[in-house]
């Protein structure tokens, strides 16, 4: 049986900055997916927005990893020639009764170490963005867009070149944790038991699954998975923002927002249906809801011109009675199976956070060297 030094299982857009990162630090590395490619599941669906680190509760590792991630992604994006924008976005109160989530925000944001964050009233904003509607907004100067398909390409091309390795179509489908290492059972084509001292879980939506499929981790430290799926609409016609428009946030998710891609196309999303099972077709008929819930802060969006997209699904562990969660990342010392870290929850902002991720997981990994 072969044995290796670490597998990191999942090539999303969180396993490769890992990858990339055990393997820069000289480590032995071999990256398993059960997809064809990388990043084919949320890491591919989703807004593509460098998050600020706005909304997230004070020392949560989310702020924590959104703010340090954002800073760490842009130098990444301008070193590597990874096309991205800072276009930064507004928040929006689209009604008086609102101006206090926006003031609640603000304070939120600033016990973050977001610090940019400035009040418009409505001229303000009008003047920055006309067609918008707004009783007032937060400006966000440090938002910006990336596109994460060239991002993962140069972080799956940088993990090669320190030496790591890739199988596709390899899912984990089990794996032992013994006294000297674990035992991961490959499956696919070409079925194989593989040793190894550290396994890596950033199975994104099935992370749960695959830690409930490890004898020794105790099912008691693995979190139930909820789907939140987020669907998205495109505008067919060109629409008169430079910025990303946020409502305030909705229960579950940051309300039906408008972002852009680094062309100026706009999408608006992802809302939030809370689903069984992981499915990403999207039913034309929830336009019936983005129509209303857009006109709130663009009230010219012409009849007709959303048209359904895409969706992606967050990988909650917690239901949708609980109002918010934390990115959860387990090392020894939390579940006590030695050589194992494993990552739930990782939903929003994780591309975002996927640089800082991989420090705070390589972190983890030398600790248990
Ligand atoms: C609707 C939506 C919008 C979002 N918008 C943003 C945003 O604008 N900005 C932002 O920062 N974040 C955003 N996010 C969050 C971000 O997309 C995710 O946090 C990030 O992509 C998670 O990456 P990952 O590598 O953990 O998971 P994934 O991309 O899901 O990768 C997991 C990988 O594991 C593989 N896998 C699954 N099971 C197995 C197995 N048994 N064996 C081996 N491999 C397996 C899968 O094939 C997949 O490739 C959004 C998320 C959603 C759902």
């Amino acid at each position: 049986m072969e044995s290796i030094d670490c597998i990191v299982a999942g090539a999303g857009v969180v396993g490769l900055a890992i990858a990339r990162r055990l393997g820069r630090a000289g480590r032995e590395v071999v990256v398993i997916d059960a997809a064809p490619d990388i990043g084919t599941s949320t890491s591919s669906r989703n807004s593509e927005v460098i998050h600020a680190g706005i909304y997230y509760a004070a020392g949560s590792l989310m702020a924590r990893h959104c703010v340090a991630g954002r800073q760490t992604l842009y130098a990444y994006c301008g070193d590597h020639g990874i096309p991205h924008r800072r276009c930064g976005k507004l928040i929006v109160a689209t009604t008086d009764g609102e101006r206090a989530a926006l003031a609640s925000i603000k304070a939120r944001a600033e016990a973050n170490g977001v610090d940019d964050l400035a009040f418009l009233d409505a001229p303000q904003a009008r003047a920055l963005e006309p067609a918008l509607h707004c009783a007032a907004a937060l400006l966000s100067p440090s938002t910006g867009i990336v596109d994460s398909h060239a991002f993962m390409l140069s972080l799956r091309g940088e993990a090669e070149d320190a030496g790591v390795s890739f199988a596709f179509n390899a899912p984990l489908t089990g794996a032992e944790a013994r006294s000297d290492g674990i035992l991961v059972d490959v499956g696919g084509d070409a079925p194989m038991t593989l040793g190894c001292r550290l396994l890596i879980n950033a199975a994104g939506l099935h992370a749960p699954a695959v830690a409930r499929s490890i004898d020794g981790m105790p099912l008691a430290r693995i979190p139930t998975a909820y789907f939140a799926k987020g669907n998205y609409f495109s505008c067919t016609r060109r629409a008169p923002f430079t910025r990303l428009i946020y409502p305030v946030p909705e229960p579950g998710g940051l309300g039906v927002h408008l972002t852009l891609d680094l062309g100026g196309q706009a999408k608006f999303g992802p809302d939030v249906e809370w689903v069984d099972a992981i499915d990403y077709t999207v039913d034309p008929a929830r336009a019936a809801r983005f129509y209303p819930a857009i006109r709130r802060y663009w009230p010219d969006l012409p009849d007709g011109a959303l048209t359904p997209a895409f969706a992606g699904v967050r990988p909650k562990i917690v239901p949708p009675a609980v109002a918010s969660q934390d990115f959860m990342i387990q090392g020894p010392d939390d579940h006590g199976v030695a050589g194992l870290i494993n990552l739930f929850g990782i939903e929003s902002p994780g591309l975002t956070s996927s640089l800082a991720i991989a420090d705070h997981v390589a972190g983890i990994a030398a600790a248990a060297r």
